[in-house]
């Protein structure tokens, strides 16, 4: 069997040209949506991957402004700087790239950014919106994988799904969302005993780890959906997810390839956010 590839490139193609369109509305009625990329520090990867956000903010048309400070800044002065992205009516999102410099407290400094331009999600308020199905922003990386879920028409409603991390940023609000859309979620982690019989029982599988090969052909149920979020290097220094691809994709129903498949959509799904989070600011000044 050789499993339907999700292919998060084309999904977020289709997604960001509907952003595109929700923008254009929005301007016509006199408002841009803005988004605040902070960046504090000289992390090679967060410069990449602050860079990838403003640029997909132009494209769609969204108002971005990058703020890059360096290493020494002081966390009274960022958490001064959040706190003039949260008074300013240009900017409906503000994200601050992770990770911050050892001196900084990062939670103190998410739970400085407004709940309403928490378009990471990463606010305590939002976890908790999550948690009890209340409106608010879902972090973006699982909120990707639930789009992917929705872009193959699957029903989670009574399905078995096993999410391997519990990381907050991914795993726990993963398994929360499942759980909503009335799957039965099992969470494992490092301390997991016996992963494969978790797996092996798995209707759907979301691998979100940090490390190579988590899951082989041999603990996957035929016919499963994989969502692969891992990002690893393999031995040639190439992109790699989780999961053990071309012996999964043999066994798999669907599965998500890396490159191409969730890192794409997280940067989707945070313009998703920054658009909603402006039509909440335009209907409220109504
Ligand atoms: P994290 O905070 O390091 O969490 C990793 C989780 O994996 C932890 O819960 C850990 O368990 C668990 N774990 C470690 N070894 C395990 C094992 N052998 N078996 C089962 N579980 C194990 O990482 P994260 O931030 O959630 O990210 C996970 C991966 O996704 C990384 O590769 C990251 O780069 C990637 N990622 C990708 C995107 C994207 O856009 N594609 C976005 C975010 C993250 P304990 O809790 O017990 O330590």
């Amino acid at each position: 069997m050789t499993a339907q590839l999700i292919d998060g490139n084309a999904l977020s193609k289709q997604l960001r040209a509907q952003v595109a369109a929700d923008t254009a509305a929005l301007k016509a009625k006199g408002l841009t949506p803005g988004l605040a990329v902070v960046l504090v520090g000289d992390n090679q990867a967060s410069q990449v991957y602050v860079r990838n956000k403003v640029k997909a903010c132009e494209d769609a048309g969204l108002h971005s402004v990058l703020e890059k400070y360096e290493a020494t800044m002081t966390e009274a002065d960022l958490l001064a700087r959040v706190e003039a992205l949260n008074n300013d009516d240009s900017i409906h999102g503000i994200l601050v790239q992770l990770p911050l410099p050892a001196h900084i407290d990062a939670q103190k400094v998410i739970e400085a950014i407004s709940p309403a331009k928490d378009v990471d999600g990463f606010h305590i308020a939002s976890a908790g919106a999550l948690m009890t199905g209340m409106p608010g922003f879902w972090p973006c990386t699982p909120y990707g994988c639930m789009k992917m879920l929705e872009s193959i028409g699957y029903d989670l409603k009574g399905k078995h799904a096993v999410v391997i991390g519990r990381s907050n940023i991914v795993g726990k609000p993963m398994a929360l969302m499942l759980l909503q859309k009335d799957a039965t979620v099992t969470v494992a982690h490092s301390r997991t005993k016996d992963l494969k019989a978790l797996t092996l029982q798995a209707d759907v599988i979301v691998a979100a780890v940090g490390k190579r090969n988590v899951l082989t052909a041999d603990m996957v149920k035929p016919g499963a959906v994989v969502l692969d979020v891992g990002m690893n290097r393999n031995d040639e220094g190439k992109l790699c997810g989780d999961v053990d691809f071309d012996g999964v994709k043999e066994v798999a129903g669907y599965i998500t390839p890396v490159p191409g498949g969730v890192g794409p959509m997280t940067i989707t799904m945070l313009l998703v956010n920054t658009l909603e989070s402006a039509q909440r600011a335009l209907s409220e000044k109504h």
